[in-house]
């Protein structure tokens, strides 16, 4: 699943933030991680160098995009590998992949481990037998004055003709705790589906191609309600901050992979500097001759 672009359709507040009017998932856990991060990415929408994480999942997910855009009998391995070979080409000039500056080392190690991603993706399910509706799928749905936004990898059908949402991971499965965590933001689509096609999926899967895990959950009445009840608190929390420019630094172990900490109060910084000093950074990296580094 993905993030938004940005549409337009926003308020600009007293304190001269901008009042987002439309929001992802990712976006709300990302002001509730930590809003400071949210002002710097989704209020000033300062741009953050490419992750080679990041830029690897995007890829092996427009794979499997276009092996699922294949007829049923046609997806088979080497479909997958002539696929991610096109993806690969199509993202060879993309900043994101341009952005990571990698050597040809690098790159070939980039693209082993995109290769192991999509062949273990052959273990987990036989793509052959998925009834799908729907891919790379844009959903919107008015939550009060707020668009909830969010793309959903992969809407298929089950045997009984209910709807599933599945959706591809490139990072590890979570553990413990965080598996819960991680599900909670699956329910935001539970929610779309039911404000869009009036139904409530019947599962919800989360495939982690890194690891071969499948996890699952059956959303209920009762959780697409309460994504509604706390989109809307989270949201006028948003408003709130937007109006006092009051965005606090929430300091946690995401710190060590925030693009943005040397702007951060609590790490010393002046955030008024990251509007020029973010986007300058970006553009140097962006022109910047490609240099040996690891592609993990
Ligand atoms: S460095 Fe940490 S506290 Fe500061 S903006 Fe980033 S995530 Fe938030």
């Amino acid at each position: 699943m993905s993030d938004v672009a940005p549409t337009g359709h926003e308020n600009t507040a007293a304190a001269g933030f901008t009042v987002p009017l439309n929001l992802s998932p990712s976006r709300v856990s990302s002001f509730t991680s930590c809003p400071m991060q949210f002002r710097f990415s989704s209020i000033q929408k300062l741009p953050e160098p490419p992750g080679v994480a990041t830029t690897k999942g995007t890829i092996v997910h427009r794979a499997l995009e276009l092996l699922f855009v294949r007829p049923a009998a046609e997806r088979t391995p080497d479909a997958l590998v002539a696929d991610l070979d096109t993806a690969l080409t199509e993202y060879g000039t993309h900043p994101d992949y341009v952005g990571l500056r990698l050597d040809d080392d690098a790159a070939a190690s980039f693209r082993r481990d995109c290769s192991t991603l999509t062949e273990r993706y052959f273990a987990m399910e036989d793509p052959t037998s998925v009834r799908e509706i729907g891919l790379e799928l844009w959903l919107t749905a008015p939550v009060g004055a707020l668009t909830l936004r969010g793309i959903i990898d992969r809407l298929e059908l089950d045997e009984h003709g209910g709807l599933v949402v599945t959706d591809y991971k490139t990072g590890r499965a979570p553990s413990g705790r965080y598996e819960q965590k991680s599900l909670a933001g699956v329910h935001f689509y539970a929610f779309l589906c039911h404000a869009v096609f009036d139904r409530i999926p019947a599962k919800i899967r989360l495939m982690y191609l890194q690891t071969g895990e499948t996890i699952e959950t059956v959303p209920s009445a009762q959780s697409v309600r309460f994504i509604t009840t706390r989109t809307k608190a989270v949201w006028t929390a948003i408003e709130r901050a937007c109006t006092t420019g009051e965005f606090r630094p929430n300091t946690s172990n995401l710190c060590n992979y925030c693009a943005f900490q040397q702007w951060c109060p609590a790490f010393d910084g002046n955030p008024d500097d990251a509007e020029a000093e973010a986007r300058a950074a970006y553009e140097a990296l962006i022109a910047a001759e490609p240099v040996a580094v690891g592609a993990r």
